[in-house]
């Protein structure tokens, strides 16, 4: 009787246990795959859809296993990218050759965020190549006056006439695509904070068809970047026509790397599919090592 009773405890206690066990793991589930579809990564992977945040930096508070962390949590493949340049972390191969050291063997990709115009004079075609990819933007250009302009920074920032501002610009991608050796285009059709709100109407169909059938040419690939929210569907569309392929980038400043929100709205608006992503060239066919330099 006393046996049968403390065996009865047991029995309820057990049971008990594995309700709360099961209930404990029916909520962790429930959470992360609500959490997941949120994100809409689950049904992407699904479909053999890889996602991969090729733009995440080690800024702020985010180290390199905060990054990893999140990654296996949200099952986003990361780029971890270092900012090499005039007046950047990195400027010379001895830089590279050491961070790359840093990076050795990590469950990621490294890129290379190569900065300024004058990038190629820095460094050796061997060392970029050590990168799995390679990329800038049109950021900083020379203005009007002839001035190196970060164009996020808004004291370098001036811009008398709004159109010969985009003359410009549109000129500079141009000539960067054309000329610099590069995986990827990102940050797209970036304008600085005084002409943001023009947006739409500075970038006519016609220097948007320039911007397309400059990357086209030339094999580039176009970040639709989480951070800036560009560049908007329609550029995506007509990209997608002209045969480009398309990398996802957060360009985060610090631990909140966000849910990856843009691009999934992207991929799902322009139904974009895993063959329209970019993935890093295989060695001997990096554009560094195919394009090189073509310097003054
Ligand atoms: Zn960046």
């Amino acid at each position: 009787m006393r046996a049968n009773s403390v065996v009865m405890s047991l029995l309820v206690l057990v049971s008990l246990f594995v309700a709360a066990a099961h209930a404990e793991k029916q909520s962790w589930v429930s959470r992360f795959d609500g959490w997941k579809a949120k994100m809409g990564s689950a049904e992407l992977q699904r479909t053999g859809f890889l996602l991969i945040d090729s733009h995440i930096h080690l800024k702020g508070d985010l180290t390199l296993k905060k990054a990893l962390d999140y990654s296996r949590k949200t099952g986003v493949f990361y780029g971890i990218v270092a900012n090499c340049g005039l007046n950047f972390p990195i400027t010379d191969d001895q830089g590279i050759n050491e961070y790359l050291k840093k990076m050795e063997g990590q469950p990621c990709f490294v890129g290379m965020q190569a900065e300024g115009r004058e990038w190629p004079t820095l460094f050796s075609k061997e060392a970029i190549a050590k990168f799995d990819y390679v990329f800038t933007d049109a950021m900083t250009i020379v203005d009007h006056r002839g001035r190196r302009a970060r164009l996020w920074m808004p004291e370098e920032v001036d811009i008398p006439d709004k159109q010969a501002f985009m003359v410009l610009l549109v000129r500079t991608i141009e000539q960067i695509l054309d000329n610099e050796p590069i995986d990827i285009y990102v940050n797209p059709t970036y304008l600085p904070d005084v002409l943001i709100k023009e947006y739409d109407t500075l970038w006519t169909p016609e220097r948007l068809k320039r911007v397309i059938d400059a990357t086209a040419r030339n094999g580039v690939a176009i970040e639709i970047s989480n951070r800036l929210k560009l560049p908007k569907a329609d550029f995506i569309r007509q990209a997608k026509k002209a045969g480009i392929k398309f990398t996802v980038g957060t360009n985060n400043i610090d631990s909140k790397l966000g849910r990856e929100e843009y691009a999934l709205q992207i991929i799902r608006e322009c139904e974009l599919k895993p063959s329209d992503m970019f993935l890093p060239k295989p060695d001997g066919k990096k554009p560094i090592q195919v394009r090189g330099f073509k310097t003054k």
